[in-house]
């Protein structure tokens, strides 16, 4: 692997402190000074993928272009540094062992005993290669998952100490990411669990280069001394890591820290200029400054963990600084509204989105949603279940289909609207087995769709089983919700708009995976244009 340097991200004291985010901060800050950045993480926990989890357990599954279902992180990765992640940039424990079993049954390993050391530790680090083969990048990123001393993470903190002897010094770095506690008792920022955890680190074997501390006031100059005596790091790599109002800081911030300085210095790697860094600072000068608001409704079963919606909650503050507007999301459980409280849950919103999600738990909260927006003229953005929402609701109510459902909520309903796709019905399995990843689609000329894209050839990415019943596709066309948006392959319907309305749309797919910091979405930009139209009408 000659070229490419490895840093490895690991977390300590507690979970939940960021590393996803410091992770693409510093590969942001990377790849302004001109090198070329993969980031690359690796989950301890058994699911193959996270495709199976519920959200409550792990936040959105974000979905990549070549199809894989994976950690919301490498949604972060994109959105940071727009450049697309794949399968291999994420990796579980699960889809180690499946590796390792398999080889064993195919005879890999004939008479050998198949242990984690060497057989798991090994197709870690042939994962954490992989990349840095492909000779695309300069610098690869992993970010391990869990936290040092958790069981799980074991192999992988003796597979980056393996793979760190086998690169060699200067190609590999390892920054441990920890927690500060303030006492409030003694007023201070106490050290000893950074202490601690870098302790457990040092057990495996590992020591880390680097140690960014997360501290909600700064650090001062006597405790980032006693952390790098007694942490065994050098004085300019105690990085403070203070909370910041939004992620998009954090890069700014860690430029201010020099963490992309002293990476480089570590890597013996050439440190070019100073990245100004003036698109992502006019970014937050306009995040920070908005000229203008609105506020959304976001309808969705799982509105008690924001993280189910990252990337659509991400997408919305893109658009938002792309139109100079604060945003201010309304989470409602679509399990709460009904055709009694519609106007009072929704009548005050300046647009409404329903959101993805899976079986009938709050299915006719949705379905009101649609009907709502539709009937009262509020912009519209279905995506994915919510296209089908608003596909079933004007089934019901304007074509006059009593029951129409998919087939997902109700198997046996007499209007079957949204069916499972030809190539669902055989399926049994239920891990990576939906429609996924990215697909083409052609827009209509003259459409809502087609005018938000400025083109009428996209690619989109999904992830579903169910899709628009092309059985009833003229009584909808003939009725006033037309296909905009059709996959020239398969016929499937992509995208329905609704006549004579201002902005009502569902899409099949999910726009929301593909909104990046310097690219934000044109559906969710002209989604929150309609909307702060709607709020100034
Ligand atoms: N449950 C629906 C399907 O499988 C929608 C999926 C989604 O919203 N991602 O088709």
């Amino acid at each position: 692997m000659p070229g490419t340097k490895y840093i490895f991200v690991t977390g300590g004291v507690t979970s939940s402190l960021g590393k996803g985010i410091i992770s693409a901060s510093l590969a942001t800050l990377l790849q302004a000074r001109g090198y070329r950045v993969t980031i690359q993480k690796l989950d301890p926990y058994i699911n193959v993928d996270p495709g199976t989890l519920n959200p409550y357990e792990h936040g959105e599954c974000y979905v990549t272009e070549d199809g894989a279902e994976t950690d919301l992180d490498l949604g972060h990765y994109e959105r940071f540094l727009g450049v697309p992640t794949s399968q291999a940039n994420n990796v579980t424990t699960g889809r180690i062992y499946q590796t390792v079993i398999n080889k064993e049954r195919e005879g890999a390993f004939l008479g050998k005993t198949v242990q984690v050391i060497p057989h798991i530790t090994d197709e870690i680090k042939r994962r954490i290669r992989l990349l840095g083969e492909t000779g695309e990048y300069d610098i690869v990123i992993t970010e391990i998952g869990g936290t040092v001393g958790d069981i799980e993470s074991l192999p992988y903190i003796e597979a980056v100490r393996q793979f760190n002897w086998e690169v060699g010094p200067g190609n590999h770095l390892v920054i441990h990411l920890t927690l500060l506690p303030y006492l409030r008792t003694t007023g201070e920022l106490k050290t000893k669990p950074t202490q601690h955890s870098v302790k457990m680190l040092l057990e495996s074997g590992l020591q880390p280069d680097i140690l960014v501390c997360r501290a909600d006031r700064p650090i001062p100059k006597e405790q980032r001394m006693k952390i790098a005596l007694f942490c065994n790091v050098t004085k300019n790599a105690v990085i403070e890591s203070l909370d910041a109002e939004s992620i998009y800081e954090v890069p700014l911030l860690m430029q201010k820290e020099k963490l992309d300085e002293v990476v480089l210095s570590k890597l013996k790697l050439k440190k070019n200029d100073v990245p100004e860094l003036k698109d992502w600072r006019n970014f937050i000068d306009k995040l920070k400054n908005p000229a203008h608001k609105v506020t959304l409704g976001l309808v969705g079963k799982y509105v008690e963990l924001k993280d189910a919606y990252k990337s659509i909650s991400e997408a919305i503050i893109h658009a938002g600084v792309t139109n100079d507007c604060k945003v201010t999301v309304e989470w409602i459980h679509s399990e709460d509204v009904n055709a009694g409280n519609a106007e009072r849950k929704l009548g005050h919103l300046n647009g409404i989105l329903v959101a993805p999600g899976f079986g009938d738990r709050g299915i006719e909260g949705k379905l009101e949603a649609a009907r709502f927006a539709r009937e009262h003229g509020i912009p519209y953005f279905g995506i994915c279940l919510g296209m089908q929402c608003a596909v079933i609701e004007f089934g019901r109510n304007v074509l006059g289909m009593k029951g129409a459902n998919s087939t997902e909520m109700n198997a046996s309903t007499k209007f079957p609207v949204i069916a499972i796709m030809e190539e669902q019905k055989k399926v049994t399995r239920k891990g990576g087995t939906m429609r996924l990843g990215a697909y083409q689609c052609k827009l209509e000329k003259g459409s809502l769709m087609a005018e938000a894209y400025g083109t009428l050839n996209i690619t989109e990415r999904h992830r579903h089983r169910y899709e628009f019943n092309n059985a009833y596709l003229k009584d909808y066309q003939k009725a006033g919700m037309k296909t905009t948006g059709i996959n020239p392959d398969s016929g499937l319907v992509e995208a329905v708009e609704l006549e004579g309305h201002p902005w009502f749309i569902g899409v099949q797919f999910h726009p929301e995976y593909r909104s990046t910091v310097a690219k934000p979405h044109p559906l969710f930009v002209k989604f929150v244009e309609m909307a702060m139209k709607r709020g100034t009408a």
